[in-house]
C-alpha cells in the first residue's frame, strides 16, 4: 500500500511547527510499511492536487492567508470536488479559515476564502491564546485532543465539529465548538503539532485515506505509544490543573 500526502503551500502556512503533522503521518505510515510520498504544493510547484490521497494546510498570520488566497482561489473547485468525494483533508487554523467563505482581520479588511465551506471567520478584540483540551465524536480512543491555539480570528459555522471544549478557546471562545468535521475533512484551531501528541487521530486520518484509496476496511498494526500517549496524558493533566477556561 501507498499514500500520497500533498502538503499545500508548506513554506507559508507552518505556524508553530505545523509541518510536524506531516512528519507524524509519513513516520506512521512507514512504521507500518506503506509507502509515502510526500508532496510539496507551491505558489511556483503546483503538483498534481488529483494524485493525492491526504491534503494537509497549516497555520499561518493573516498576510499569509491573503497571499495564498489569491493562489490558491484557482484550485477552488477542484479541492471542492476532492471535499465532495471524501478526500482526507487536514486544515489547522489560518488553513481551516481560509475554507470559508471569509476572514475579516482585525483591522476590518476583509480576506476572501475559498467558500468551499459555508462558514466565516472574524477577529475580535484580543487574541484566543493558550493550551487547549477537547473532546471528540470519532471512533478513536481515547476521546481526547491536546494542543495549542493562537488566534485572533473567531470562526462560527453550523457543521459538525470536531469537538467540544473541555479548557481553551476552540471556535470562537463562545460556544465551547471547536473545529469542524465535514466528510473526510477536519479542521482545527490546534497547532502544536496536533498529531504528534495525538497518535489516534493521525492513524485515523491515515485508516480514512487508505480505505477511500483501496476501498477495503483498514484496521492499521498497533505501534508502541508509550511516549506518544505519556505526552498526551500529561498535557493533559496540566491543562485541567491551569486556570481560566
Ligand atoms: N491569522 C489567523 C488568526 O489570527 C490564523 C492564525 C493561525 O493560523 N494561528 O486568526
Amino acid at each position: 500500500m501507498e499514500l500520497k500526502i500533498l502538503h499545500m503551500y508548506p513554506d507559508l502556512l507552518n505556524l508553530y511547527g505545523d509541518r510536524g503533522n506531516i512528519i507524524v503521518l509519513e513516520r506512521r505510515a512507514r512504521w507500518r510499511g506503506i509507502k509515502v510520498e510526500v508532496l510539496n504544493f507551491t505558489r511556483d510547484r503546483e503538483e498534481d492536487i488529483e494524485n493525492a490521497d491526504i491534503i494537509f494546510l497549516g497555520g499561518g498570520s493573516d498576510r499569509e492567508q491573503e497571499l495564498i488566497f489569491s493562489h490558491m482561489i484557482k484550485f477552488r473547485d477542484i479541492l471542492k470536488d476532492l471535499i465532495e468525494e471524501n478526500i482526507v483533508f487536514l486544515a489547522i487554523c489560518g488553513g481551516y479559515q481560509l475554507l470559508g467563505d471569509y476572514y475579516l482581520d482585525a483591522c476590518g479588511n476583509k480576506i476572501d476564502g475559498l467558500s468551499i465551506l459555508n462558514f466565516y471567520t472574524k477577529a475580535e478584540k484580543g487574541r484566543l491564546i493558550g493550551n487547549i483540551l477537547i473532546e471528540v465524536d470519532l471512533p478513536i480512543y481515547p476521546k481526547t485532543l491536546v494542543g495549542f491555539e493562537n488566534h485572533g480570528g473567531r470562526t462560527y459555522h453550523n457543521y459538525k465539529s470536531l469537538g467540544k471544549v473541555i479548557k481553551g478557546y476552540g471556535n470562537n471562545g463562545k460556544d465551547f465548538t471547536e473545529g469542524i468535521i465535514y466528510k473526510n475533512l477536519i479542521g482545527t484551531y490546534l497547532h502544536g503539532p496536533l498529531l504528534s501528541k495525538n497518535p489516534h487521530l493521525a492513524d485515523y486520518i491515515i485508516k480514512k485515506a487508505l480505505e477511500r484509496k483501496y476501498n477495503v476496511e483498514i484496521d492499521l498494526p498497533k505501534l508502541n505509544d508509550k511516549e506518544e500517549f505519556w505526552a498526551h496524558y500529561r498535557i493533559m493533566r496540566r491543562i485541567l490543573k491551569e486556570g481560566g477556561r
